[in-house]
């Protein structure tokens, strides 16, 4: 009989796939299972390292006999092999919370409902750029756990969406970042608001006085729901402008961060624009100069950053509109902060996959900066419904994106810019966020 610890990883994307191999190098007994078809990258990867797979199926003797599962942040807690596992009480933990375990490396984690790819691309750039030996985990490049397998790295700067933090128990923060909380994904949280800013809070379990804890001061959830952690680590809190309890904000066109050491550069050099790209911005040169990052490197690297794809990304300027690809900007308030960041008059292209949109929240901002709205998506009855009598050109397009960015261009003057941020899931017309956004740039280099 073979005594050794039984590890299942539920999921082999790139996060199960990672931490199946991290667990098979560490020497558990090793077994992989999808419900769905595994990407041939991944078979590979199990295949070349030796570890036991299925997919299209989850067969329960080989699940339910594991000591721990590493369960994929895509599976909900409701699917029934879950179920089982927690009625007999088998650990379930994520990769993350697995990883962690293997590695002594300072641990910069970010959360948040808006801006988390942003500020952690941001972050990763400032240790980057300072000389430091850092690497990207998370939601975004490879898992952690394939990097923890050689870990070579002194830090890991790590995306966090609330489903991975729901798995992690240990895991401790040196550095966590929380950008905001608004209603997301509810579906996964009972509808209860609570359960998902209990996840989101989870960034500080486990954090010590020696920790740092940085967030936007002026959330009215984060501000509300504070006290209730009992958090040890030193609160960083950041805001737009000067006001009690800010570390750090803008004054006199600077951007100040007041501690752990005095820094200061004019806010017209960051290299983001945009007022949730300044909160982006503050969280970052936080972090850096927590990890005590010199701030000339810190101010070369705020400003020379070169943004994210898809997020108020600029992509060309034809005959003197500029067109701007924001397609993550999935829901209301993200298109609501690309709005407001808009320097000029603009022709916004927006529809797609309702998650039960409310539009009040952009409602005033359509008024003051858009000359003309593009509805791209299959079913554009609601969107007609909210702003047909905002006395606006509207062009109704559901056959795809060229014909929208061609619609665009026709409705803009010059001077203006057209924006992609559809509010919306992109699944109607498009295979993904990312999809949806190439396709804009492409039609749009082709105008
Ligand atoms: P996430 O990874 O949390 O989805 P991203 O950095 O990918 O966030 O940004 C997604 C969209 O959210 C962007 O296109 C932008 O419109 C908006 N956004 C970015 N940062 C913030 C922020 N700090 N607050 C609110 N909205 C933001």
């Amino acid at each position: 009989m073979d005594n050794k610890k039984r590890i299942v990883v539920l999921g082999a994307g790139e996060s199960g796939a990672g931490a199946a191999v991290l667990a098979k190098i560490k020497e558990f007994d090793t077994f992989v299972s999808d419900m769905a078809i595994i990407n041939d990258r991944y078979k590979s990867l199990l295949d070349d390292n030796q570890i036991e797979w299925e997919e299209g199926k989850h067969t329960e003797a080989l699940i339910l006999s594991a000591d721990e599962v590493i369960k994929s942040p895509g599976i909900p807690n409701e699917a029934p092999i879950i179920q089982k596992l927690m009625a007999q009480g088998t650990p379930i933990i994520s990769e993350i919370e697995f990883a962690g375990r293997y590695t002594h490396a300072k641990m910069i984690c970010i959360t948040g409902s808006n801006g988390k790819t942003t500020t952690t691309s941001l972050i990763y750039h400032i240790f980057k750029s300072a000389g430091l030996n850092v690497g990207l985990a998370g939601n975004i490049g490879r898992s952690l756990a394939l990097q923890v397998v050689e870990d070579i790295y002194d830090y890991y700067i790590i995306e966090l969406s609330s489903f991975q933090l729901d798995n992690m128990y240990q895991f401790r923060a040196n550095i966590a970042v929380l950008m905001n909380i608004t209603p997301d994904h509810l579906d996964r949280y009972d509808n209860c608001m609570q359960n998902y800013i209990n996840s989101k809070f989870r960034i500080t379990q486990n954090q010590t006085p020696e920790d740092a804890f940085i967030f936007w001061n002026d959330d009215p959830i984060i501000k509300k729901e504070l006290e209730k952690y009992g958090i040890e680590a030193h609160l960083y809190p950041f805001s737009a402008i000067k006001e009690e309890g800010s570390i750090a904000y803008v004054e006199d066109k600077e951007i100040k961060i007041t501690e752990p050491i005095a820094f200061n550069m004019e806010q017209e050099s960051l290299a983001l624009t945009g007022q949730h790209n300044l909160y982006n911005s503050l969280a970052a040169g936080i972090s850096a100069n927590v990890a005590g990052i010199d701030k000339d490197d810190i101010r070369k690297a705020l400003s020379d950053f070169q943004g994210v794809e898809h997020r108020l990304e600029k992509v060309a300027r034809v005959g003197g509109i500029d067109f701007i690809n924001d397609s993550k900007a999935t829901n209301v308030n993200s298109c609501w902060y690309a709005l407001q960041s808009m320097p000029t008059k603009t022709v916004l292209i927006l529809g797609g996959k309702d998650k039960g949109n409310d539009y009040t929240e952009i409602a005033e901002l359509v008024k003051e900066k858009c000359s003309a709205l593009v509805f791209l998506g299959l079913h554009n009855e609601k969107l007609h419904a909210f702003f047909d009598d905002y006395g606006l050109s509207i062009a109704d397009i559901n056959t795809g994106m060229e014909d929208a960015v061609k619609a665009a261009y026709r409705l803009a003057q010059k001077g203006e810019s057209v924006l992609l941020s559809p509010c919306c899931a992109s699944f109607d017309l498009f295979k993904s966020y990312e999809d949806r956004g190439e396709q804009f740039k492409k039609y749009v280099r082709a105008l």
